[in-house]
């Protein structure tokens, strides 16, 4: 599962206007050890046959379910079943369904079989019974805004601009929502599953389509089935109008499921996936697993994205068009960490939702590996430190490997993800690339179609590599934090020696860090293999005369904080010797912050702004403190090269951008230009830059471009740009723009500049109704979002607006809009 922008974007700034749980609140949890699920019956076999009722939003369905106990003998099934009516419950014996005994508790379904059955015997029992997702109580995580399990998305057809759809969402265990099971990770099933749906409609699940059959009432039943078994939480089904672009990898089925207007862009957005694929088979050692690779497009997605086996389920934001894929494909990450799992969570799946690391830091991973095969070790690089720095802002003291927590979802963290990614990053510095991946291989191997732990993959990598790794497993996995290291050095000249110094300044554990020491003398490099064990230690090299540079963690993957006492001239000469990119970025970082008082530094920056990655480009120039006179006229030449010819769109935009902070006149007509260009980033900055010296033009060219649609920072610039400077005249055409953006998203973005926009309406009538397309927005938000939403909109648009309007003595509006203010 893959968590994203819109989650993140919500929780990170609607988090401070949610309530603070109340205090005294209980820390049970922390006694509660997270045992594996204990088995007394495995799945088998899941058999579904499903109608859905659009208008009550309920699912009507029909199940067999296979099983066999365990090991001990057992003459009783408890079976997750979460919000249904259960109607019938009954054992099959010679084609004869035999009633059961059962009770039911709304969640849990007790049934007493018909006798005791052994190990390993088959038994299959029937349940016909109807899903109610709508009328249960659910929460959600940091990685899904939701746990109903089954989803009617505008069932109905009444919600302009959005077509209608049927999704699930399994992960962690709401696929019991839908059917009866055991919705556990440690379980697996084979599954085959019926929908009968309108005809106008396409379906998508697990494994092959088998059979289609219409009926005369206007429906059809497709029958999907999956012959490999898989964790119950991966089950998937999904049904709604769409078109299906088909490619393949050798001879199975790659397709790509998007809403009609999006067909023409589908191989732009997903066409990478055969090659990942084929990536992933080489480095794994094990050829993709599964018969087909389905990817489709979920409207009001509760998550990024989820990668039901064969069937990966996408957000809505996945769907870009022709113009935002020019600034290059938002969504390329998504589709690797997601097929990444099909081999790591679906075909070995986490046995528990504390070992979530087995599923959730190799898709991680993913994301770096894929970078660097494909864009690039300068690309892969960059990825890995965001993941660093993400992991030391906010991983904290929970170890990898957690067996308390308070709540499943919460193990969907910066910890599970980014901080995962980067430890088997380091491990794979530390074995070499071709242990890492004949250990991975192993543990596929010896564990496929069965759930592990995170032991199994220490036996693994034991086994290939020939080492005790428990040091590295207790550290890392079952344990918390990172090394915060102090680097200083000396020069013996009498002696001939070079020291390092290095301190482990964190003040709860030394860690143990095999560590690479590269010694540069002009460009001969020498590189010394070290271990960090101590609270300090002292490393001496021979070096004839003082070291231009010493680098420590040479290959710059350790997972630390550090303080590096090194001069400005050693990291110019690191960022020109040593080369990689988080050298060349550490360069950057150190010359940014004296540009203002040393002459070498900004000169240096100045080159910098050449950097062979677009990456460093960009950031460099987010770097430059414009606000000061030197630096501002030292690279004001270079910043218009860039915007003008620099191959990377976003390298431009990211230029024009600076180049807006001039405010000056004689940019006026380079601005217009650029707002014809293809790209969004680079046009939506031009918009921006343009306002800032001329805003009557902006808004000019604001309403002519409102007139097309547009996503990405030109969307945004547009909107920003009317409600900021339209006036009340131009009323009906913002009101309806604002009613009309297409995605939750975009609305969140202009509620403040809405917001503002309301302060200088002075009709009573305008005022009102654009108050109330504010509080019909709200009302449209998932029950789950809506107190903290509440709570920012309270916040920063409807307070800030009923005092304007009463220091402006327009006391009626105040009063209206104070009586929207929610919790009222
Ligand atoms: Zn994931």
């Amino acid at each position: 599962m893959k968590n994203i922008v819109i989650i993140v974007f919500l929780f990170f700034s609607f988090a401070a206007f949610s309530q603070r749980p109340e205090s005294g609140i209980s820390d049970s949890w922390k006694k509660i050890y997270r045992a594996t699920p204990t088995k007394i019956n495995d799945l088998v076999n899941t058999n579904l046959e499903v109608s859905f009722d659009y208008s009550k939003c309920w699912m009507y369905g029909k199940a067999l379910l296979t099983l066999h106990p365990h090991f001990y003998a057992t003459d009783s099934l408890n079976l997750d079943a979460k919000g249904m009516n259960i109607n019938e419950v009954s054992i099959i014996k010679d084609g004869k369904h035999i009633p059961l005994k059962y009770f039911y508790d709304s969640l849990n379904l007790y049934i007493t079989l018909d006798k005791t059955y052994k190990g390993g015997q088959n038994y299959t029992i029937y349940i016909d019974y109807v899903s109610k997702p709508n009328e249960i109580k659910s929460k959600g995580s940091m990685a899904i805004s939701s746990a109903k399990g089954l989803y009617f998305i505008n069932p109905l057809g009444k919600e302009k601009n959005k077509p209608t759809q049927i999704w699930t969402q399994g992960e962690t265990e709401s696929n019991s929502v839908w059917v009866p099971t055991i919705d556990k990770p440690n379980q697996k099933t084979t599954d085959e599953i019926s929908m009968t749906v309108p005809d106008k409609y396409v379906t998508l699940s697990n494994g092959l389509l088998v059979k289609q059959k219409k009926h005369n009432d206007g429906t059809r039943t497709d029958t999907w089935r999956m012959d490999l078994p898989h964790a119950p939480y991966l089950m998937m089904m999904a049904v709604g109008e769409y078109s299906i672009i088909k490619d393949s990898y050798k001879s199975k089925e790659v397709s790509y499921y998007v809403e009609k207007e999006y067909a023409p862009v589908a191989r732009k957005i997903f066409g990478l996936t055969p090659e990942m694929i084929g990536f992933y088979s080489r480095i794994t050692g094990v050829d993709y697993p599964w018969p087909k690779y389905a990817q489709i497009v979920g409207r009001d997605y509760v998550s990024g994205a989820m990668e039901n086996t064969t069937a990966t389920l996408h957000n809505e934001y996945a769907q870009q068009d022709a113009r935002q894929l020019i600034d290059g494909n938002n969504w390329e990450i998504d589709i690797a960490h997601e097929l990444f799992h099909q081999w790591f969570g679906d075909y070995v799946t986490t046995e528990s939702w504390s070992n979530l690391t087995l599923n959730e830091s190799f898709a991680d991973l993913s994301e770096t590996l894929w970078d660097e095969y494909k864009h690039g070790k300068d690309a892969g690089d960059e990825h890995n430190y965001v993941g660093i720095q993400t992991s030391l802002y906010s991983s904290g003291k929970k170890d990898l490997v957690r067996f308390y927590y308070n709540d499943r979802e919460e193990m969907f963290d910066m910890v599970s993800y980014q901080k995962g990614g980067r430890i088997l990053n380091m491990l794979r510095n530390y074995v070499g690339d071709s242990a890492f991946y004949k250990s991975l291989n192993l543990y596929l191997t010896t564990k496929k179609f069965n759930s592990a732990e995170a032991q199994d993959l220490r036996l693994a990598f034991e086994e290939v590599t020939g080492q005790d790794l428990n040091w590295f497993w207790n550290q890392w996995y079952y344990g918390s934090g990172n090394p915060k290291l102090d680097i200083s050095y000396n020069y013996d000249t009498d002696r001939k020696t070079a020291k390092v110094f290095i301190k482990q300044t964190q003040p709860d554990k030394i860690f143990r860090v095999p560590i690479a020491i590269d010694l540069y003398q002009g460009t001969e490099k020498k590189r010394y293999k070290v271990w960090l064990e101590n609270q300090a230690d002292t490393f001496a090299f021979p070096a004839s005369s003082k070291p231009d540079l010493i680098n420590v963690d040479g290959d710059k993957i350790l997972l630390c904080e550090k303080t590096d006492h090194k001069t400005l001239d050693n990291y110019i000469f690191q960022y020109k010797n040593a080369g990689l990119y988080v050298d060349r970025r550490e360069a950057i970082d150190f010359a940014a912050r004296i540009q203002t008082e040393d002459k070498n530094a900004l000169t240096f920056l100045e080159a910098a702004l050449k950097d062979r990655y677009k990456g460093l480009r960009i950031y460099t120039i987010q770097k430059l403190n414009i606000r000061d006179d030197s630096v501002k006229k030292a690279v004001e030449p270079l910043l218009a090269d860039i915007a003008n010819s620099d191959p990377s769109s976003m390298a431009r935009s990211s230029a024009i951008q600076a180049l807006g902070k001039y405010k000056n006149d004689k940019y006026k007509a380079l601005f217009l230009k650029f707002l014809d260009d293809s790209s969004y980033s680079v046009s939506g900055n031009a918009l921006i830059a343009l306002a800032a010296i001329d805003t009557s033009a902006a808004l000019k060219q604001a309403r002519v471009l409102s007139a097309q649609p547009a996503k990405g920072i030109l969307g945004d610039a547009i909107n920003n740009i009317l409600f900021t400077y339209a006036d009340e005249t131009d009323f009906d055409s913002l009101a309806a723009r604002f009613e009309n953006l297409s995605s939750g998203n975009s609305r969140y973005r202009v509620l403040i500049p809405f917001g503002n926009y309301l302060k200088r309406v002075k009709d009573k009538n305008n005022f009102s109704k654009g108050v109330d397309l504010i509080v019909a927005f709200r009302e449209t938000l998932p029950q789950s979002m809506r107190q903290q939403f509440g709570n920012y909109l309270n916040e920063m648009v409807f307070k800030p607006i009923a005092a304007a309007k009463q220091s402006a003595g327009m006391t009626e509006q105040a009063d209206y809009v104070k009586s929207k203010i929610s919790g009222n």
